[in-house]
């Protein structure tokens, strides 16, 4: 049974293993501390090698990061427009796109290649960010700096000449022989778009010789729509470090977003009140996450139907009876609780109808929830980003949960949970229901929806699940791959 979270002094478990540093003021961001408190404990181990990773990243970011010398003598490179030779500190700029869940495993991802590739992570906080994470490393910042030259986001686009692909294309750089190219000889930054682009991941960057080029320049700028960390894995030169950070590949973003991600003070409040006004003590907690894509609209009655077919086929309720049970079972009088994250307030009422017009024949209790129903996706609104953060955490609380198929926002919920969701199947394009209600994912690790095309000079696919041991398909993105 999950109590209410104890206060007790900075303990291993408060730490979660080491992966969390010691070094900064509880009260500042109190979620850091205690937000995992709520969980149970992680089934994933964190390796020391991650550990060490991440203290000497924090103390690379201390010395390079906003406010330093050096990162001011970087900022005046960049803007005379020089690239100079062996620079002591590299960066990377990370600017947003798309909705929260995307952007969190788009700042995840951009972190593994940081640490990966030697640079300090910055990320440009728009207005509708503001306030909602608190700093993840300590004794310095993540914002970038209101000074940086290159801030206009229209020109971030697969088309953009400071784009890799397209200095390649244009000659302005080649890629055939790193080895010999002085940084200095460099544009003083490279754009990264690592968007997806007709199903692929655009701008094939994840393979040796690109890496090596890339490499060269002390600022890139990148943006992204997706959870490229897979691809990363995919690179031959980042294998053997990878395998040292992680020997669970399933735990990658486990890791990193319970490393990065703290709700400020202000949202932890909206998760504490809601989470002990309505789950601290319960038996059990059911996480419902129904969202509704544009591009591939589900009438109501059939995406109710299809999580109802899927409650029923992997019993995560009890049924209803049309009478109090009889006989009393051993679950009788414990509560279930439901949580349903959704922009619409239809699932909640009519479950919750059930639940409160029957009983069910376990005797068990059944209490519905929902914090928000917003109706509307809204990009740009901090107050609606804060609600939705607060979502991400209470559902990531519980101890099953069912998803929506293709949604950012559910995986990043049962990645921090740590458990394997079950995922409501998106119908095929010409149907309007999926035959099949839920499947049970292999792994707790996100999905890439738009893999990068292989074989990188030879730019011939290979079918990487078919070949990397430790990738799959996606169960509801056939062409997507997750780490496993
Ligand atoms: P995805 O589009 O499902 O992959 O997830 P994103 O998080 O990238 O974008 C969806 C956005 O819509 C969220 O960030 C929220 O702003 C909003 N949204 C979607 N579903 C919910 C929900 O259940 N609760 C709240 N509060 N907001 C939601």
């Amino acid at each position: 049974k999950n109590d209410t979270a104890p206060t007790t002094s900075l303990s291993q478990d408060k730490l979660l293993g080491g992966l969390l540093s010691a070094a900064f003021e509880e009260s500042s961001c109190q979620s850091r501390y205690k937000s995992s408190l709520y969980r149970k404990q992680s089934p994933f181990a964190v390796s020391p090698y991650l550990v060490q990773k991440l203290r000497k990243y924090e103390a690379y970011h201390r010395k390079c990061g906003p406010g330093t010398k050096r990162y001011r003598k970087a900022i005046e490179q960049l803007k005379v427009g020089r690239n100079v030779d062996d620079a002591e500190c590299k960066y990377v700029v990370w600017f947003p796109c798309n909705g929260l869940g995307n952007r969190m495993l788009t700042i995840a991802s951009t972190f593994l290649y940081a640490l990966l590739s030697d640079r300090v992570l910055l990320m440009q906080v728009a207005p509708e960010q503001e306030g909602l994470f608190c700093e993840p490393f300590p004794g310095s910042s993540w914002v970038l700096p209101g000074d940086f030259p290159h801030d206009n986001p229209q020109n971030l686009h697969i088309g953009a000449p400071e784009s890799y692909a397209n200095m390649l294309k244009n000659n302005v750089i080649r890629n055939d022989d790193p080895g010999s190219v002085p940084a200095s000889s460099l544009p003083p930054y490279v754009y990264l778009h690592v968007e997806q682009f007709r199903l692929k991941l655009s701008d094939n960057v994840f393979c040796d010789e690109d890496q090596l080029m890339l490499g060269k320049f002390n600022w890139m700028i990148l943006k992204s729509d997706s959870y490229f960390a897979p691809a990363l894995f995919l690179t031959p030169m980042y294998e053997k470090e990878l395998a040292k950070m992680f020997p669970q590949k399933e735990a990658v973003f486990h890791h990193l977003g319970r490393y990065l991600f703290h709700p400020t003070n202000r949202v932890w409040g909206i998760i504490r009140r809601y989470y002990e006004a309505y789950l601290a003590r319960v038996d059990e907690k059911i996480g419902f996450q129904i969202r509704i894509f544009r591009e591939k609209p589900i009438k109501f009655e059939n995406m109710y139907d299809q999580l109802m077919r899927c409650v029923r086929e992997q019993q995560l309720l009890p049924e209803l009876s049309t009478a109090e049970p009889a006989n009393t079972t051993a679950d009788a009088g414990k509560v279930k609780a439901v949580l349903i994250a959704s922009l619409y307030s239809g699932y909640y009422e009519k479950i919750r109808g059930m639940y409160y017009e029957s009983p069910t024949k376990t005797g068990e209790i059944v209490a519905v929830y929902q914090p928000s129903h917003e109706e509307e996706q809204q990009y740009t609104s901090n107050e609606h980003n804060q609600k939705a953060l607060a979502e991400i955490y209470l559902l990531s609380y519980c101890d099953k949960i069912a998803m929506s198929a293709w949604s950012t926002f559910g995986y990043v919920a049962y990645s921090f949970a740590g458990v394997k969701p079950w995922i409501l199947l998106r119908p095929d394009w010409d149907k309007e229901r999926s035959e099949v209600a839920c499947v049970r994912s292999t792994s707790v690790e996100p999905c890439l929806h738009s893999p990068p095309i292989l074989g990188c000079r030879a730019k011939k696919e290979v079918d990487v699940a078919a070949v990397k041991p430790y990738v799959r398909r996606c169960e509801d993105v056939g062409f997507g791959l997750k780490l496993f």
